[in-house]
């Protein structure tokens, strides 16, 4: 079993530059969180904030993400959920599981583009635009952490 590790969420605009260990900081304007990886090895774990990505819940006092966090590109591969600021380790998986979840998560992404694709199909030009916009943004938040994400 694991230590118990509480987190502490900031809002933030920008996301800084250094960053705590044991805090979440959520950008809204950017749409996306970023810890530290709760196992203490220090590695940056983003976590996009969309309904392809991770749904975050704020309950007027602490954070949930959703789903699980799988740090798979990570020497450490460590799984957790964070809940209510609570990290719940999870067992780590076998290489078949994170294939298996991994393929999961490619069907969601695309679930979820399919749909956009459909709504663009009735003709809202901003929607579009907003679409182009927000991954825009998101690589411009990649690249400047130059974090390996996790999809
Ligand atoms: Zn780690």
């Amino acid at each position: 079993m694991r230590d118990k590790v509480l987190l502490t969420h900031k809002f933030v605009e920008l996301i800084p530059r250094e960053l705590e260990a044991n805090t979440i900081y959520v950008s809204v304007a950017y749409a996306t969180a970023i810890h530290k990886c709760c196992c203490g090895c220090g590695n940056r774990v983003v976590t996009p904030i969309s309904p392809a990505d991770w749904k975050l819940i704020f309950d007027g006092r602490s954070i949930s993400l959703d789903p699980s966090i799988g740090n798979w590109s990570f020497p450490c591969r460590s799984h957790y959920w964070i809940r209510n600021n609570r990290v719940v380790w999870s067992d780590q998986w076998s290489d078949e599981e994170i294939d298996a979840g991994r393929k999961k998560d490619a069907r969601a992404t695309a679930a979820h583009f399919n749909r956009k694709n459909a709504g663009k199909a009735e003709g809202s030009s901003s929607a579009k635009a907003k679409k182009v916009n927000n991954n825009g943004l998101k690589s411009k938040i990649k690249k400047w952490f130059g974090v390996k994400t996790l999809d």
